[in-house]
């Protein structure tokens, strides 16, 4: 049977399954917190309210009504998203498949701000080891992080690359990290390299030669999972067409993700018309093979 996963609880996550819900689709919206509502204290510029309200309280009642409609949460964080016959949507506790898949997790990116990572993207720094682990094979990596993330990535380059070592910059680790991957938390002064990235150097004055290092600080965001599954992005958003159709099918993006105007207003528009176009896309489906 058809079903839809959306990743992300946001206006445009609950935009999207009070469409699909409503429409007789099975549907499960994947999110981890508040997004960025849970940053905004008093909203006022959005319709239906008399006076302001926050965030949170907009995210609670969003999520309570499309619960009321036979929406199934889950609360946990995405990891990865892949396709085999149908699409994987990885989690922290759990593998789900869905025939469509809306990736509406907001905007933001958690680059830190280290010397010379932002000259190096492309020539050594990456955002995804699934799409660029094949670059580094039999090669000594780093992945930049300190949580799942940071783990997942790892241990997809664990499969190709010489050595990985999970660099935390800092940071106590809040992960279990196998033995077979090298762990270090000094603080990062700088990367170096010519052309390419060629080692990492730490405050205490060591340093690591490696020939990549993935960036997977926080939590997977839109664009890392969108590349992982090979749709177009470009400048930190993903690219939609008008139905905020992918370029790769039975995916979509809305929100803030999508870019231009990061407001909630759009945030839900966008999320109607991906509910709308996946309804559209499995009618479809269904007449063809009837
Ligand atoms: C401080 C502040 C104030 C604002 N004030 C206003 C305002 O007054 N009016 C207005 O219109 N807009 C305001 N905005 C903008 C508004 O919050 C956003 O435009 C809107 O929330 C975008 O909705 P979204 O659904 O695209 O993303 P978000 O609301 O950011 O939701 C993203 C969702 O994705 C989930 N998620 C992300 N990554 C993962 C992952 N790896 N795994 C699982 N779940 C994940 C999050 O948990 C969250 O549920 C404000 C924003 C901020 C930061």
């Amino acid at each position: 049977m058809a079903n839809v996963i959306i990743i992300g609880n946001g206006p445009a996550g609950i935009s999207t399954a009070l469409y699909t819900i409503r429409a007789g689709i099975e549907t499960t919206v994947i999110g981890k917190d508040f997004g960025a509502l849970g940053k905004a204290s008093e909203i006022e510029n959005y319709y239906g309210f008399s006076q302001p309200i926050s965030g949170k309280y907009l995210v609670q009642e969003g999520v309570e009504g499309a619960k009321r409609l036979g929406v199934h949460f889950i609360s946990d964080e995405v990891l990865g998203l892949n396709f085999t016959d149908q699409f994987v949507v990885k989690t922290k506790n759990e593998d789900y498949s869905a025939t469509s898949v809306v990736i509406a997790t907001g905007t933001s990116r958690n680059t830190p701000k280290i010397k010379r990572l932002k000259e190096l993207e492309g020539r050594g720094v990456s955002y995804c080891a699934v799409c660029d682990a094949f670059f580094y094979r039999g090669k000594d990596v780093a992945v930049l992080g300190d949580g799942e993330y940071a783990l997942h990535e790892a241990l997809e380059l664990l499969q190709t690359s010489n050595s990985v070592t999970i660099l935390t910059n800092g940071k106590t680790p809040n992960i279990v990290i196998p033995e077979t991957i090298k762990v270090i938390t000094t603080p990062i002064e700088a990367l170096d390299g010519d052309e390419v990235l060629e080692s990492v150097f730490f405050q205490d004055g060591s340093n690591l030669s490696v020939s990549g290092l993935f960036v997977a600080v926080g939590v997977a965001g839109s664009t890392d999972l969108a590349k992982k599954i090979g749709a177009a992005t470009e400048n930190n958003r993903i690219l939609v067409d008008e139905n905020m159709s992918t370029n790769i099918p039975g995916l979509y993006a809305a929100g803030d993700c999508t870019g231009g105007l990061l407001q909630i207003s759009k945030a839900v528009y966008d999320g109607a018309k991906a509910g709308t176009a996946i309804i559209k896309e499995l009618r479809n489906q269904k007449v063809k093979t009837a």
